[in-house]
Formats: structure tokens, sequence, C-alpha cells
């Protein structure tokens, strides 16, 4: 994907349905994580999830792009600093998130292979009425696994753009994943997976697991 992104913010546990479904409580402050920018794919791609990872799940978001760099920022100017919205698939390596977990350590691999970031071409946030309020859907070979709603978010778009900012610089491109509704399920070798929100874009890609 031709997009200049020194980085993908990315959120854990921000829709409470789905933090209940990893059997986690509510966070309470926001669980930040890093994707590399070597793992964005664009719609068409293939989801590259060799069998030996063991379960991957999809993860439909919506993805915040930053128009220029952020540091410090407070919730009231935050949208400003949104210039494009994509729909955005967190493809995670759930038996080996799950295992770094428990043995207390970090789960950057589980999040960060190659394919594991499938993005829609982004669109001005000025094309889209109101990201408060913005329907998501996963389907996996045409049937509904994901619903959610972004008003149903934990922390707002606001509230997470001036929390990363207090201690992280943001930068022109850089990418703000905000997390996924509940409905995670496993992918399958040949498995059509497409993120979709309506007014904003889809992604659909093809998952090979051998
Ligand atoms: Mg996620």
């Amino acid at each position: 994907m031709n997009l200049r992104c020194s980085k993908i913010v990315c959120i854990g546990q921000n829709y409470p349905a789905h933090a209940r479904e990893l059997n986690f409580a509510p966070p309470p402050r926001p669980v930040l994580f890093l994707k590399p920018p070597s793992s964005l794919i664009a719609d068409g791609d293939v989801i590259e999830a060799p069998l030996e990872l063991g379960r991957v799940d999809h993860e439909v978001e919506l993805a915040l792009i930053m128009g220029k760099r952020a540091r410090n920022v407070s919730e009231e100017d935050a949208l400003s600093y949104i210039s494009m919205v994509a729909v955005f698939n967190d493809i995670t390596a759930r038996d080996i998130q799950s295992e770094a977990r428990s043995s207390g350590q970090p789960w950057a691999l589980s999040k960060g292979l190659d394919t594991f970031a499938p993005m829609s071409a982004p669109v001005p946030r000025s094309s889209v009425m109101d990201i408060h309020q913005l329907e998501l859907e996963l389907r996996v070979n045409g049937e509904v696994c994901q619903r959610g709603h972004t008003g149903d978010m934990l922390f707002s778009p606001e509230q997470l753009i001036s929390y990363i900012t207090a201690y992280m610089t943001l930068e022109e491109g850089d990418i703000i994943a905000t997390g996924t509704p509940e409905g995670v399920s496993g992918l399958n070798d040949g498995d059509i997976v497409e993120a979709s929100i309506p007014g904003v874009g889809k992604v659909t890609n093809r998952v090979r697991r051998v």
C-alpha cells in the first residue's frame, strides 16, 4: 500500500462486548499496541497466515489517518488532526497472542506479520457524516460474523488521540486502528474476508493458510 506511515497504533478491547468475549473486563484506560507499516495490504491482496500459527482471527475496525503531526492534542482539537478514514482488518494470530499474554510476554508477533493489516483506500473524513455513527460489518464467505457501531467505543476517537499524543508523537499518515466489536472468529484457507463500513469503504481479501 502506497501510504506514508511511520506507525500503526492499535487499540485493544475498545468495545466492551469484545473485551468480554476474550474474558477481559473493560480496561480503565486505552490499551495500546503497534503494528508495523510492513503489515499493510490493500483490497484484493492475499492474507498470508501459515497454518503453524494456529488460530488466526479477523477484527474489523475504523481506521483514523492523521493529516498532520500531533503531540499533546486536546480532545477538543482532536478531530481536526484526522484527514482520512478507512476500514481496517486487524488480523491477529490469536493462539500466539494468548500464549504470550499468559506467560507475560509481548504479543507483537501475533499482530505484526506481513499482510496482517488489510486496509481499504482511505477517504477524506469530510466525506463522512459522523465518525461516531458508523456501522461496522465483517463477512466471511458472505456470512456476517461481526456487526458493530462506532458509537459503542469505550474510548472515543477524540479521547484516543488525546491519550496517545500525550505520550507519542503521531506523524502525518500515521494510522490509528480504533478497536473491534464482538464476533471475532478464526480464518481458514480459501476464506474470503470482507470488512466494510458503509460510507467509508470495504476491504476484501482471500486467506491463504498452508
Ligand atoms: Mg484489534
